[in-house]
């Protein structure tokens, strides 16, 4: 299995439009983080979680030319605003599929409407498969993905364990029973937003005690502000087997 970091940023990205601050003013190429999102690979298959406002110059960035589906994790729009830049994966290759929490397939085809309109649909417009995700496990290119659920202040929020590797962005609060399913994974991704606490994110303090409940054989922190401080200068003050992502990691596992 191939992991590819397209974006490890939070909701504004780094650096933020207009700021000053020195984390967005660096050089340092870690420090410049596209809205938060992985490809997953294994075998022919290639699926992408979340598709943001930088999708599109995600997937010209990996050289990624074919989708086998999307995942989402929820509805903001840090993970959903580049549903349209699904469109040339959808002329070449027909319907993308498409998973996640039924109420976040009902706000996408809110915002979206003209991608599910099934009469006098215009022609440039994608298509989708609609599969709506239940917190139980499910078969993805003959492997089994497990949901794990959490909240990111009110929101519900899916996480996704391929095997030996669970992704979980945007996550506040995640119930013991949930955590069970992620024990002693290989890999692990999850946010850390900042050093300060905030009321729908884990900051790096609750994000690293979440990692020791976990207990992966390695982890790595995601969906990154600015706030937290340089890539450099954070990531020599993390236990050994933590690391902070960043844009075009991979990870081979
Ligand atoms: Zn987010």
């Amino acid at each position: 299995m191939k992991i590819t970091f397209l974006g490890t940023g939070t909701s504004q990205g780094i650096p933020v439009i207009g700021s000053d601050h020195p984390v967005c003013l660096s050089d340092d190429k870690k420090d410049k983080r596209l809205r938060v999102s992985v490809l997953v690979e294994w075998g022919d298959f290639t699926y992408v979680i979340d598709c943001g406002p930088d999708f599109r110059y995600q997937m010209l960035r990996s050289g990624c030319r074919k989708i086998d589906g999307i995942l989402f994790t929820h509805e903001h729009s840090d993970h959903v605003l580049g549903f349209d830049d699904i469109r040339p994966f959808y002329f070449r290759q027909g319907d993308i599929p498409i998973y996640a929490h039924d109420r976040v397939l009902g706000s996408l085809k809110q915002r979206f409407d003209y991608v599910f309109k099934t009469e006098n649909k215009y022609p440039g417009a994608p298509g989708v498969i609609c599969n709506a995700v239940v917190n139980a496990p499910f078969q993805l290119g003959g492997l089994e993905v497990m949901p794990v659920n959490g909240m990111h202040g009110y929101v519900q929020v899916f996480g996704y364990k391929f095997g030996d590797f669970a992704y979980l962005t945007d996550m506040k609060a995640v119930e013991a029973v949930e955590i069970e399913k992620i024990k002693n994974v290989k890999v692990l991704v999850v946010n850390a937003l900042r050093i300060t606490p905030h009321n729908s994110h884990f900051n790096l303090d609750e994000a690293l005690r979440f990692i020791e409940k976990v207990n992966p054989e390695k982890a790595y922190l995601t969906h990154i502000s600015h706030l937290l401080g340089f890539h450099e200068v954070v990531e020599k003050t993390l236990p050994d087997n933590v690391f902070l992502a960043y844009d075009e990691l991979v990870i081979n596992l």
